[in-house]
């Protein structure tokens, strides 16, 4: 479970974390109140789970209420990166001079946490990590014993950080390395780390993402989920159905009932070349109405090209699927998007004579479906 911005901030804040001060804001007025309120300059910031929100036009520095209402209206409501801006985080603009980077996740080679520092925050740090690693210092933790400050100091000076803020970088690392560890924490990062003119350091801006086996045992945290999924409409949506789904970058619309074909079929996507918008598993009674809504979720999506369907008929006979797909589809004056559809398991030659081939696709293997389903969506790239 990741966290916004604001609610990761927050966790950081009551830590002892120096944060700006900032204010959240769902309407145009609401930031205009909330700049007025913290003192020009502000940062407006969208609040929505992607990186580079900087430079996609999500975030914009705003010297006055003119420049506020232009940034909010620009900010709220647009489209960014697949994810709907329905709130920004509006904060007191940090005037720096270096931007650092600081950063704790777990080490799967190693088995132990790593905490990382590095001169150059501000940037992409995986760019930064595979373009130059060595600008990144690397401190394994034993969570036996925890991060002893000498880690912490060894981390900042490996990185070159400067010694002036030394001191306030390592204690800012010591209380991340512990946030991660009270909270069940999966990643927790800061990126940029700001320093002033003034030598201050200030977080502005905070990643957290928590271990959701462990949200059991963080009741607060778990409290923020609701929330934290806001945003995107389309994952909404699958929780209100009661679809097991992910958003991916891709343009092929997956649909499978059950989670190992769902993923056989992601593979296969790749493998042929193609690229997976989304995994959808529809579990198990496919009925004519989940379908429905399946395919109601899929179409919605503006990056779907084309769909597969890779259904296995078991206690679902796959007569009863070719009926769901046929009656979704024919609601439709046009189907907005080529289907493609596999059947195998129980009934799998009934339904194949069921399906409307002027509705969908029909293929045989599993291959061919997924084969034609990226011819599909590279011809709707080429024109
Ligand atoms: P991300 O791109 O989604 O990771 O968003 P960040 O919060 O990291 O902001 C990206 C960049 O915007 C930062 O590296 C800064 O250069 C700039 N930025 C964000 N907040 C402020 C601010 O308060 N003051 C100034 N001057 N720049 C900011
Ligand atoms: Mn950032």
């Amino acid at each position: 479970m990741k966290l916004h911005e604001y609610q990761a901030k927050g966790v950081f804040a009551d830590a002892g974390i120096p944060t700006p001060d900032s204010k959240l804001a769902s309407d145009v007025d609401g930031v205009v109140d909330a700049a007025e309120e913290i003192g020009y300059p502000v940062a407006v910031k969208a609040q929505v789970q992607v990186g580079g929100r900087g430079k996609a036009g999500g975030i914009k520095l705003v010297e006055d209420a003119d420049e506020a209402r232009d940034a909010a209206d620009s900010i709220l409501g647009m489209d960014l990166k697949g994810y709907h801006v329905d709130r920004v985080l509006v904060e007191e603009a940090v005037d720096f001079v270096n931007e650092l980077y600081v950063g704790i996740t777990m080490d799967r080679g190693e088995g132990k946490p790593v905490a990382m520092v590095s001169t150059k925050g501000g940037v992409n740090i995986e760019e930064v990590a595979e373009e130059d690693p060595d600008a990144i210092a690397r401190e394994h933790i034993d969570p036996s014993f925890g991060m002893h400050p000498y880690q912490a100091r060894k981390a900042v000076y490996d990185a070159g950080v400067d010694q002036s803020v030394a001191r306030d970088v390592s204690s800012v690392l010591t209380t991340l390395y512990q946030l991660w560890d009270d909270k069940d924490g999966a990643d927790a990062e800061i990126n940029p780390l700001m320093v002033t003119a003034d030598d201050e350091v200030i977080a502005a801006d905070a990643v957290m993402n928590i271990d959701e086996d462990a949200l059991f045992r963080q009741p607060e945290l778990a409290e923020m989920e609701e929330e934290a999924a806001g945003g995107d409409e389309l994952e909404q949506k699958a929780d209100e159905y009661g679809f097991d789904y992910v958003r991916l970058d891709g343009n092929v619309g997956i649909i499978g009932n059950g989670a190992g074909l769902v993923m056989t079929t992601l593979d296969l996507v790749d493998y042929y070349g193609g690229e997976p918008a989304n995994f959808l598993d529809v579990g198990g009674g496919a009925k004519a109405a989940r379908i429905a809504n399946a395919l109601d979720m899929v179409f919605s999506d503006d990056n779907v090209d084309s769909v597969v369907f890779n259904i296995f008929g078991g206690i679902t006979r796959g007569d009863e699927v070719a009926r769901g797909i046929n009656e979704a589809l024919e609601q439709f004056d046009e189907i907005p998007k080529p289907v493609v559809v596999r059947l195998a398991g129980t009934n799998w030659e009934e339904g194949m004579e069921i399906l409307n081939e002027d509705l969908v696709t029909v293929e045989q293997t599993l291959e061919d479906a997924v084969q034609r389903a990226v011819e599909y969506a590279g011809e709707v790239n080429d024109q």
